[in-house]
């Protein structure tokens, strides 16, 4: 299907051609999505190289065909990849991608309203709003609070550092100290520096025994930089680290910033979302006191990936980071949630929609039950290894990621034992139904699973489990 060739300044299709085109894209994504339980859990990586060199070309002077180009992008390229949709993939955080968002997304994209200001499109603008309300309900923020969506996690600390050191700083921002943790996302860190607020200038706290921020070490960090005439602003815990998916202590870090006038941000882009199930909110306890938040819902709400969000709990410090105007815009009104206002974009997509298309076609009953049966899944597989011979279990869940390593008299050095558990999660991920990485964590290698998968049921963590136990004996016997 051409673009009509006897004008070539007119770029638009006709009705007849753009449902021809829908529905032939729309045939390709079924039947991608309907093979995803046979799909291969990481796709062939082998000869990278040779195949993005090969994919280097001119750029086309003239259109081509629709079919020639779905062709190979769902034949090849697609699945050249990490399986991040499968239900075998329980490597890194996992995410998922729920199709009523490719609805959204390709609807969003389609209409193209412009939703950067609130007078250009109000009534989708308010539905962003009211999925930013829904998140602020189900984390416990108060009404003041104000959030945004971001491309990701990253994006969204890079607000909340900003938003911190614009209110706590002001101009005076070489003074400003921030603390992270040793387990603490490396995104923090680079969005620092995005921020202002360069690596001197960040303390790496120590953990304890479970991964998680010590208390004591972080409140001598804060006197120390005191006692140099600098001045600590801003502490981040983490609710599920992605090594271990350990969750600070959250209350005891939001009691002391409290008394040392530091802005509490929790990383909530793994955990944050496991606080929608209230029997499971004693897990996070303390998190609706975080001064801001970020979340994914790439990863919890199941999402597409470049949909991050960040909650602030006084409205009005991320609107005054923000806030701003030109002759050529509508003045700013104070009603209405404004994109532009809380946010450093002004033209943008719409990732409200599908925010809200999910939550809307699911409901958050689904949600709560799809969120609970991850965890329930991590504990099960975490009890099941813990009583085969040859794992230990450095991390039981607790969220829904365990961490683990292999011991036994033959692995007489932690060289060894890192060695294989390296080895046995490339030998179950070769194996193609399940994906699975570990993390250096100081000395150890650590093994990993994380259940977060929307399509990661009970069938395959048995598998993973199982998979795991035959391929940590072969690993052994071989030793
Ligand atoms: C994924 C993740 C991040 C980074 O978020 P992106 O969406 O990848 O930018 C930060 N912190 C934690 C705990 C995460 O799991």
């Amino acid at each position: 299907m051409n673009l009509s060739t006897h004008d070539p300044a007119d770029l638009d299709f006709s009705p007849a051609q753009m449902r021809v085109m829908g529905e032939a894209t729309l045939a390709r994504i079924v039947a991608h999505l309907a093979a995803l339980p046979t799909a291969p859990s990481c796709g062939d990586l082998s000869d990278s190289e040779a195949l993005c060199r090969s994919l280097r070309e001119p750029v086309p002077e003239h259109g081509s065909d629709l079919q020639t180009l779905l062709d190979p992008l769902f034949a090849d390229w697609i699945g050249r990849s990490f399986g991040t949709t499968g239900p075998g993939y329980m490597a890194y955080i996992p995410g998922g991608g729920v199709f009523p968002a490719a609805l959204a997304s390709f609807i969003a994209d389609a209409a193209n309203r412009y939703t950067g200001i609130w007078q250009a499109a109000p009534a989708l603008v308010q539905l962003e709003a009211n999925t930013l309300d829904w998140l602020r309900g189900w984390m416990q923020f108060p009404d003041s609070a104000r959030g945004l969506y971001t491309p990701g996690g990253s994006m969204a600390m890079f607000n909340a550092i900003a938003t911190a050191r614009e209110k706590l700083l002001g101009t005076d921002i070489r003074v400003g100290t921030l603390y992270v943790s040793s387990q603490t996302h490396h995104c923090i860190a680079k969005a620092a520096k995005l921020a202002g607020i360069a690596h001197d200038r960040v303390r790496v706290i120590a953990v304890d025994a479970h991964y998680r921020m010590r208390v004591d070490a972080l409140a001598a960090a804060i006197a120390a930089d005191r006692a140099a005439g600098l001045r600590p602003f801003m502490v981040f815990s983490t609710a599920g680290t992605t090594n271990t998916g350990a969750v600070d202590p959250i209350d005891a870090i939001a009691d002391l910033a409290a008394r040392e006038g530091l802005w509490h941000h929790v990383d909530g882009a793994y955990g944050g979302f496991f606080h929608m199930v209230p029997e499971l909110r004693p897990l996070l306890a303390g998190l609706p006191r975080a001064d801001s938040l970020t979340l994914d819902p790439h990863k919890g709400m199941f999402l597409p990936y470049g949909t991050g969000a960040l909650l602030v709990r006084d409205g009005q410090a991320l609107r005054a980071l923000h806030s701003s105007s030109a002759g050529y815009l509508p003045d700013n009104q104070d009603e209405f949630y404004d994109p532009a206002q809380y946010g450093p974009d002004l033209s943008r997509g719409y990732p409200g929609l599908r925010v809200w298309l999910a939550i809307k076609m699911i409901g958050a009953a689904r949600y709560r039950a799809a969120l609970a049966e991850k965890r329930e899944l991590a504990l099960w597989a975490a009890q099941e290894l813990a009583r085969t011979p040859g794992f230990v279990i450095d991390a039981m869940p607790q969220l829904s990621l365990l961490a683990f390593h292999l011991e036994s008299p033959a692995l007489a050095t932690l060289d060894a034992q890192n060695a294989a558990t390296r080895a046995l999660m490339q030998a179950v991920t070769a194996r193609g139904q399940v994906m699975l990485t570990g993390a250096q964590v100081g000395e150890q290698f650590l093994g990993r699973i994380c259940v977060l998968s929307f399509r990661t049921r009970r069938a395959h963590v048995e598998t993973c489990v199982q998979q795991l136990r035959e391929e940590a004996a072969a690993l052994l016997a071989g030793h």
